[in-house]
Formats: C-alpha cells, sequence, structure tokens
C-alpha cells in the first residue's frame, strides 16, 4: 500500500468514526440511563465489538428522541442483568414478561413494547418432528432455561394437547443449544425466534406481551417511559410492526407451511376430481379447442396445485344440485367454486374454504313503463338466481335456460331486467343488439367463492387448501381476470381498440331509463325504496365517493360536454392496502378510504370526475396535459394522501399506485379506455419500485408474454431448456483469463433463446428464481467436475444469486451440499449478490456472507455503482471482489469526474485487499483506459460474449 493510499484510508476511517460517534458529542446535561440487555437473537443483538442492536435497541432509541436519554448499556445474561437491576446497579431493562414473581420485585412498564411467542426448536436435520404436528413431540426431552418463566407455558401447552414431555434445565442459552446439539435433549424451549439454519421451529406458542421494567421504587423513570409508549402507540401505530418486519423477518416466497400430517397427505393423495359447471365464460368453461377446464377459476385451482402438490382431474358436471360426491365411481372429492352466500346450501353439506374471487354483480335492464310489474329474467339452478331471490323478495323471478336468453328477454321486452356477474355483463352489452340496454354495478351484491370440499374428504384437504389459498395474492387474482377477460377475449390489442363498440357509453348515456325503473319498483313504500336504490346505485356507502356507475354516467356526460379537449383516465389504489386492513383493522381501513376520497374529491376541478369502483380502487377522468405533467399530479396527489393519512391517522408511508390510459381520438367506449388504465396501474402494483406506469401497447405484449413464460417455467426446468453460458474475465496485462461468470439462458421451445432479462423479474416476482439459481450453481459444478476430470485448466466461476436466497437460512449449506457432490473445490465456485441487496438488508446479508466465507466461497458484490453505492457499506461487508457496473465504466469515458472516481475507488478497495472486475467492456480504448485508471480485470465483449459451454470449452 502506498502513502497516499494510506493516509487517504486513514482519513476515511477517521470520517467514519467522527461521523458514527457524533452523537456522544451531543450536550452532556442528558440523563444517562443504565440499560440491562441481554442478548436475544432479533430482540437483542450484540456484535463481537460489543455493539448493540435489535428490535429493543431501536425503541429504547427511539424512546431516548423524546426524554433525551442517553444510554450506558450493560451487557450480560437475563439473570445477572435482572439481579443488577434488582440491586439498583442498573435502571431499565425492556423484553420483560410480566409473572407475579417479576412484579414483586420490579416497576413494570403499564404499555408493553411487544409481543414473543415461545419457539420450540429441533435440530434442522431430525427427521421425527414437523411444523404443529403436536403429537410427534409425545415423549420429546425439552431442555429449559433454569427458573425460566417459560416452563408454566410449556406445561399448558402440553396439557392443552394433551402429550406429556420431560424437561431438563440448563443454565443459560448457549448451554442449551450444546445439550441439543450433542443429543441430550431433543428440543429447546426459548422465548425468542432464531435464525439459526442448524435448528428450526416445530411449535409456537403462548404468545405475551413484554415489557420494560425499572428496580422497585424506581417509579419517575418507568412512568416517564409508560407516557413515551403511550404517544408512540397512538402517534406512530405502525413503529412496532415495522421493528417487527426489520429483526424478525418471515420467510419471503409464497408457499403455504404444511404439517407433517398435511405432507403425508399431499403425498399419498390420488388425483382429486374436481367438479365445475361448463359454461360459466369467462370464470369456468371449457376451452372448445382443448376440451380442458378454462377460464379464472381454472386458473387459481391450477395455481392451488402446483403450490401445495395437490393433482386435480377437472370433471365438467351440467348442474350444480346432483353431483355425485364422493360416490363409488368418479369419486367428486371438490368443487370448483361455491359462493360463500350459496343458496340453498351446495349438495351434501359440502365445506368450504376461505374465498378466493369475488365477483360483484350487474343489473342489465331495458327501458321501461313506471308503472310495469318487473319481471327478472335469471339463469335457472344459480346461485346468482337465490341471491337475487333473498335479496329482492318482491321480484317475480322466471328462470332461463342460459344467461344469453336472459339477455333476449330483457331485449325483447318479456322481463325487466337481469343480474349477472360483472365479466358476464361486460361481454354480453359488447353485442350491438344490446345497445338499448341500461347496466347499474349493484356494489353491495357480490359472489365470494370458494372452493367446496366433499365432507367425506378428509378434514386435512380444508386446512392444505386454505393455506394455498391464502398465498395467492390479490394481485395474481386480479392478473388472471384481466387476462382471461382482456387478453384472452382480444388475442392482440389492436383489435381490441378497433372492435370495441361503443358498449359502456351506452350504458352510461341511459340513466334516465335507470331512474325509471327506480321509480317503478313495485313496493308498497315506493318513495323511500326508490330513493334507496338510487342512493345505492350512485352514491358509495362507505366513502361517499361516486359509485363506479355514477362515475361512469357522469364521466361520458362531461366527455360529451367538452368535446376536444384531451383527457386521461387514471386508475389507482392504495400499495398493499390488505396489510392495513389486516395490521389494524378495517375500521382504520376505512378511514383511510375516506381520506382518500376527500383528498381526490379536493384535487378534481369541475370540469374532472373521480369514483370508487370497489375496495381500494378509485378511478378518475382528468385533464390532460402530457405525460409528464400527469406524473408529477399523480405524485402530488400521493404526497397528499399520504399527508394527510399520517396527520389523520398515524399511518406513515401510505403509497398510492396508479396507471394511466389518455383518450384517443379514435376511442368510442370510455370503458376500453379504463381498462387500459386499470392494466397499467396493474404493472405498478405489481413493481415495488414504480408506483405509476402510463399504458402502452408494448405493456399488454410484455404481459401476454410474461404469462406464456409463467406457465411454462417449470416444465422448461424438467425439460433442460434453461442453460448456462460463460464469460471470461481476462487480465488485460497478460490477456490471460482469470475465471468467468455463469449466465442462464432460455431455449423456449416456441419463442428461441431468450436472454435473462425477459424473465428473470418474473422469476423473482413468483420465487421461481430460488430454483433456477440452483440449478445454475449445480450446472457449473458439474461443469467444473468435468473440466477437472478431461484436466483443462480450473478457474473460479460465478453464479448470480437473487436476493431471495437471503431469507433461506440453509443457503449456505445447500450450496455446500452440492459443491461437495460434484467434488468441487469452493474456491472454484463464487457467489454474486448484487449491491442493492447488501443495500437494503445489511444485516441479514452480513451474516450470509460471513457464512459463505467460512465456507470458503468466493464472493463479488455484483453491479457496483449502479445504485446508490456506499463504501461505508462495503467496508462492514465480507467479500472478496467488487464489480463494476457498466453504467459507471461507461461513464469514465465521458465524463473526466467520473475517471476521478474510479480510480480512487479502485484505489481504495485495492487498500482494502478486495480485487476489482469492470463489466461491459466493449472496445479496445475502452480497456486501455480502465487500465490506465488501475482496472486490471475486465469482463465486456470486447474480449469475449457469453458462450455456450462447449465453445467456452475450445477457446479456454
Ligand atoms: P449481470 O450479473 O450484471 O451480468 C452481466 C451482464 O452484462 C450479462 O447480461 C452480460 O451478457 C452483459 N455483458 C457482458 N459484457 C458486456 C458488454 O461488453 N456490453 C454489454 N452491453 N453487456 C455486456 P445477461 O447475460 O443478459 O444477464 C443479465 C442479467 O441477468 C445479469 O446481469 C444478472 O443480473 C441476471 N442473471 C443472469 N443469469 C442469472 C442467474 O443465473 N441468476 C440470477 N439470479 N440472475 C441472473
Ligand atoms: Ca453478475
Ligand atoms: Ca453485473
Amino acid at each position: 500500500m502506498n502513502g497516499y493510499c494510506k493516509s487517504s484510508l486513514a482519513l476515511l476511517l477517521l470520517l467514519c468514526f467522527l461521523l458514527c460517534s457524533f452523537p456522544a458529542f451531543a450536550d452532556d446535561s442528558s440523563q444517562v440511563v443504565r440499560v440491562g440487555f441481554y442478548p436475544l437473537a432479533g430482540l437483542q443483538n450484540v456484535d463481537e465489538n460489543g455493539q448493540p442492536s435489535g428490535y429493543l435497541y431501536d425503541y429504547l432509541m427511539e424512546i431516548a428522541q423524546y426524554t433525551d436519554w442517553k444510554y450506558d448499556f450493560y451487557i450480560g445474561g437475563l439473570e445477572e442483568c435482572l439481579q443488577m437491576l434488582e440491586k439498583g446497579e442498573l435502571d431499565l431493562m425492556g423484553g420483560i414478561r410480566r409473572t407475579t414473581a417479576r412484579m414483586k420485585l420490579f416497576e413494570f412498564s403499564n404499555y408493553d413494547c411487544g409481543q414473543m411467542d415461545i419457539n420450540l426448536y429441533i435440530k434442522s436435520n431430525d427427521e421425527r418432528y414437523a411444523y404443529d404436528d403436536t403429537a410427534a413431540l409425545h415423549g420429546m426431552r425439552v431442555g429449559i432455561e433454569r427458573g425460566s418463566a417459560l416452563m408454566t407455558d410449556l406445561m399448558h401447552y402440553c396439557q392443552l394437547n394433551s402429550i406429556s414431555v420431560s424437561t431438563a434445565e440448563y443454565d443459560s442459552q448457549d448451554a442449551l443449544f450444546t445439550a441439543l446439539c450433542s443429543g441430550e435433549v431433543d428440543g429447546v424451549c426459548v422465548s425468542s425466534s432464531i435464525d439459526d439454519s442448524r435448528i428450526r421451529c416445530v411449535a409456537a406458542f403462548a404468545p405475551r406481551a413484554f415489557y420494560f421494567i425499572s428496580p422497585k421504587g424506581c417509579t419517575d423513570l418507568i412512568r416517564q417511559v409508560d407516557k413515551v409508549l403511550e404517544t408512540i402507540k397512538i402517534s406512530k401505530p405502525t413503529f412496532e410492526q415495522a421493528l417487527r418486519t426489520k429483526h424478525f423477518p418471515a420467510i419471503p416466497g409464497n408457499s403455504p407451511m404444511f404439517t407433517r400430517a398435511e405432507l403425508d397427505y399431499i403425498a399419498t393423495a390420488d388425483t382429486l376430481n374436481v367438479a365445475y359447471m361448463d359454461g360459466g365464460y369467462p370464470l369456468e368453461y371449457t376451452d372448445e379447442n382443448t376440451g380442458d377446464f378454462a377460464g379464472v377459476h381454472a386458473e387459481i385451482l391450477e395455481q392451488v396445485s402446483s403450490l401445495s402438490g395437490l393433482r386435480f382431474n377437472y370433471i365438467p358436471v351440467p348442474n350444480r344440485t346432483d353431483i355425485p360426491m364422493e360416490q363409488d365411481e368418479q369419486t367428486i372429492s371438490l368443487l370448483a367454486s361455491v359462493p360463500d352466500n350459496a343458496n340453498p346450501t351446495p349438495p351434501n353439506g359440502l365445506r368450504l374454504t376461505q374465498s378466493y374471487l369475488t365477483i360483484p354483480l350487474v343489473m342489465i335492464a331495458r327501458n321501461m313503463h313506471p308503472d310495469e310489474q318487473i319481471k327478472v329474467a335469471m339463469p335457472r339452478d344459480t346461485y346468482i338466481l337465490h341471491l337475487i331471490q333473498d335479496t329482492f323478495p318482491d321480484y317475480a323471478i322466471e328462470g332461463y335456460d342460459t344467461s344469453d336468453a336472459c339477455v333476449a328477454a330483457v331485449r325483447s321486452g318479456k322481463a325487466t331486467a337481469t343480474f349477472l356477474s360483472e365479466y358476464l355483463a361486460r361481454e354480453h352489452l359488447q353485442d350491438s343488439r344490446n345497445a338499448s340496454l341500461t347496466a347499474t354495478a349493484m356494489n353491495s351484491l357480490t359472489l365470494n367463492y370458494c372452493i367446496g370440499v366433499s365432507t367425506k374428504a378428509d378434514p386435512l384437504l380444508v386446512s392444505i387448501l386454505d393455506k394455498t389459498l391464502s398465498c395467492i395474492d390479490d394481485a395474481e387474482v386480479q392478473d388472471y381476470l384481466i387476462a382471461n377477460t382482456l387478453i384472452h377475449r382480444h388475442e392482440n390489442l389492436v383489435d381490441l381498440f378497433i372492435r370495441n363498440p361503443a358498449l359502456w357509453s351506452m350504458i352510461l348515456v341511459a340513466s334516465v331509463a335507470v331512474l325509471f325503473l327506480l321509480t317503478s319498483i313495485n313496493t308498497l313504500n315506493k318513495n323511500r325504496h326508490a330513493k334507496e336504490l338510487y342512493r345505492i346505485a350512485n352514491i358509495d356507502a362507505l366513502t361517499g365517493a361516486p359509485s363506479a356507475y355514477c362515475f361512469h354516467r357522469e364521466a361520458s356526460q362531461l366527455l360529451r360536454t367538452v368535446g376536444g379537449i384531451p383527457y386521461v383516465f387514471l386508475y389507482m389504489n392504495i400499495r398493499k392496502f390488505k396489510d392495513i386492513n389486516s395490521l389494524y383493522g378495517y375500521s382504520l381501513g376505512d378511514d383511510v378510504l375516506r381520506c382518500l376520497n376527500n383528498t381526490l374529491h379536493d384535487v378534481c376541478d369541475e370540469n374532472e370526475r373521480y369514483g370508487r369502483i370497489y375496495a381500494d380502487r378509485f378511478v378518475l377522468l382528468l385533464k390532460y396535459t402530457g405525460e409528464k405533467e400527469l406524473f408529477e399530479r399523480f405524485n402530488q396527489l400521493n404526497r397528499r394522501v399520504a399527508d394527510a393519512c399520517h396527520t389523520q391517522h398515524g399511518l406513515a408511508n401510505l403509497c398510492l399506485v396508479g396507471g394511466a390510459a389518455p383518450i384517443l381520438d379514435d376511442d368510442k367506449d370510455i370503458h376500453a379506455v379504463i381498462d387500459r388504465a386499470n392494466y397499467a396501474c396493474q404493472q405498478a402494483e405489481a413493481d415495488s419500485r414504480q408506483d405509476f406506469v402510463m399504458f402502452s401497447n408494448t405493456l399488454a405484449f410484455k404481459i401476454s408474454l410474461q404469462r406464456t413464460l409463467e406457465k411454462d417455467m417449470a416444465g422448461a426446468l424438467e425439460a433442460g431448456e434453461f442453460l448456462v453460458y460463460y464469460q471470461p474475465k481476462i487480465n488485460s496485462d497478460s490477456d490471460q483469463i482469470t475465471g468467468a461468470e455463469a449466465l442462464i439462458r432460455w431455449q423456449h421451445s416456441a419463442l428461441g433463446l431468450l436472454p435473462p432479462i425477459e424473465f428473470i423479474s418474473l422469476f423473482e416476482k413468483n420465487a421461481f428464481i430460488l430454483k433456477t439459481d440452483l440449478y445454475v450453481f449445480e450446472q457449473v459444478c458439474a461443469y467444473q467436475a468435468n473440466r477437472q476430470q478431461r484436466g483443462k485448466p480450473l478457474y473460479p466461476i460465478s453464479c448470480n444469486f437473487s436476493r431471495l436466497h437471503l431469507a433461506n437460512p440453509a443457503f449456505v449449506e445447500t450450496l455446500e451440499a452440492l459443491a461437495d457432490r460434484y467434488n468441487v473445490a469452493h474456491s472454484l465456485l463464487e457467489v454474486e449478490i448484487t449491491e442493492t441487496v447488501a443495500m437494503e438488508d445489511t444485516e441479514r446479508a452480513q451474516v450470509l456472507l460471513f457464512k459463505l466465507a467460512e465456507a470458503g466461497f468466493p464472493i463479488s458484490i455484483d453491479d457496483f455503482g449502479s445504485g446508490y453505492s456506499s463504501l461505508g457499506l462495503l467496508s462492514e461487508l465480507d467479500f472478496d471482489i467488487v464489480k463494476i457496473d457498466r453504467s459507471l465504466t461507461m461513464g469514465v469515458f465521458t465524463s473526466p469526474n467520473r475517471a476521478i472516481l474510479l480510480s480512487g475507488l479502485v484505489r481504495i478497495l485495492n487498500a482494502m485487499d478486495k480485487r476489482v472486475v469492470c463489466e461491459g467492456v466493449e472496445t479496445k480504448e475502452q480497456m486501455e483506459q480502465l487500465r490506465s485508471l488501475g482496472c486490471r480485470i475486465i469482463q465486456g465483449y470486447y474480449y469475449s460474449r457469453p458462450l455456450p459451454d462447449k465453445d467456452f470449452d475450445q477457446k479456454y
């Protein structure tokens, strides 16, 4: 290291030190609180340098914001800290459960500071136990910390589940785990979640709040804590949740957690026969071409099958009332779709899973005379028929064979109205023969579809299906709906624009006709009912926003009057609205919707409209002055809503997502434009990096392509369609190869050779990347082994790994096992992790890199310089190589400052003993300039493109 480097490094370190220790210079008058801090993974962590962190550490820091306290942490065992606190040698401790014994010795805060489960851990490779398989725990030897209050909870848990276990007490958590590893006990009971691949959790029970405590009599301090806790809980209701997510992250990727019994059931179950009703396009029907079960329900069931491992065989049935459930021949175990409000209750008293799809109903009616008696035409033997009968007992209902016949009856005047699912209604309204009919969305009437399970089937089946359905999120279901109603029906988009007649505008034009219908309802209290129905149809009861129906009507009226001015539809919703409901309750969710409604009401001027479609989905018709302006307006709106929800409801970081579609000159059908905006909105929803998306044809094609890929991916992996290409890394001083990077390709049977950009982000979204990454890694192992056998020279080959692996505690072990299976030295298998992953989740990245390094795999930080790079962060991570991203490398040739930056960077990294690889070098000049800046190892087209293994073998 030369003198210049040393001094710049020293300066850098000094700066870091000064910055990190800045609070130490804060005014000395603040009170020093002595905190007892006992290590407990996630809750209170302590690193090798004795630096505390974790859930309670962050909590204490937040408290200090209000009290101006400074902390003096004493790190020790739980019992030791408690004893010191009792003697008054410490002032405060957190993370303590309330027990009567402890209440006698200490002052407890009134408010808790979180909740904790008790967890029972076993060795990960112990096959005897599975999660929640309580019966198997009978007779287990369980280790527990001496004198721990957990004993009572464990005994209680055993009692509840009619099992008994024997217990052995140990002095510390370390001693517990040593006993587990040596086999002295089968399991250990601790009150925290522990992220260690050597152990896994088989039971979690007794969730209990924990508290701050102070020595007996020390009431001032604990009351101050209480005051702050109260403030935090009221003004920042998301605070604790955010800490939980940060320090106790759940395993991502959506796969259901099955118990042993459920897994056994899945493994041994025969293919299950699933009955579906033919003819219910677009929800469920038989595909004319293939004869297969198709539609939205079919896609959801397929997804259930692939997530759960259950196999389904679909059988069309003519009606739902006499299906041979669980009889001898052709036993049927499941019904593809049964609404939860089904009436009459389905045959043989089916059990229902949770609902997987909610479909709003639409009333289609004709113009009518005020005094005429209302006759409703309904398809026979449908759930909708019964729902309408129950909801409107005064209507005379006539049964018809099909929905077509119902609509025909309305058209011909035989019936006044019919009710259909939203999607079916739209289909009918596209028919120009129905141009004189009106449609009204019945916001409060919906069908919530569930899977029906025969009562003769094993009850486990219901829990398996429920767990699986809860892994399918709303966005996915929306995607199926869009695919089935938009992409599928209009094979190409050009078609969509040309073909759509003015179907929806006609629905809206005829508001007068609806009023006719409403006023003519044949009931005793004519007026009250009519007003009520008018209100239902026009004003959304929850938020007071204009209803979807009202919006459509007013939007088309407005567009007719303003003629010539450009307008755009903006479709939007709240990111992760479901989480708000489930975390804080529906009433806060409702408040948020009202808040959104108020803001929308304020931002629309008199020549603009908005309405609530359903749930958190709103649509706006805005004047359009250009994409940039619209984007700016959306951002402003987003900020306004976020601020309002923050000040009024204490919700931090609320975020809207939106999609927009301008009305084109030849657009006659506003509903088609709204569809496009909705479509764009789905994109924004699916991509956490963008909150706003503008519709384009390319976008539509992209989505249909993604769907094809998603459908084909699993088969492709089995068929060996994924190929590994190798790109060399060359030392430009000697032109000698120093290593290579493995890059995936997909040889798709219909679409040809696909580069990763076409499918990687999709695979990240559906977690399939976990499989392909390991597949590539295994191919590389095999390739290295093969080269070794043939006596070819060996260099490290790097593989890319997605961020999703970070959550897998057994990741490093999996790599080790694969490498060892092929007998390849770990030093020949390099792991590439992108800089962003390391930035976003530094703590977990730290652990992962540490384990990787321990296992002897070389580590690269990939794409350095493509995001917000941080040298400070790099200094905290274990790694060997930095790969400079192409964007930074290229910058060197256009900007002298970039060149200075890069050469400085290379010097610092070399001083840190790291190697540097420059990516994306395409020409000799580039290579030479980089060399002059100190970058020697080059990966880029200048030396070679990524090559198939055979070609790579020949060349290197
Ligand atoms: P990456 O890890 O940054 O890989 C380098 C990319 O730069 C490769 O693109 C490579 O072909 C390209 N490249 C190399 N030299 C040049 C050059 O001189 N000029 C230009 N313009 N490009 C160059 P590729 O193979 O298309 O891969 C794209 C990205 O896909 C990779 O970027 C990586 O993030 C991801 N990827 C590829 N294979 C895998 C994999 O097996 N697993 C995961 N998780 N991601 C992968
Ligand atoms: Ca890479
Ligand atoms: Ca890269």
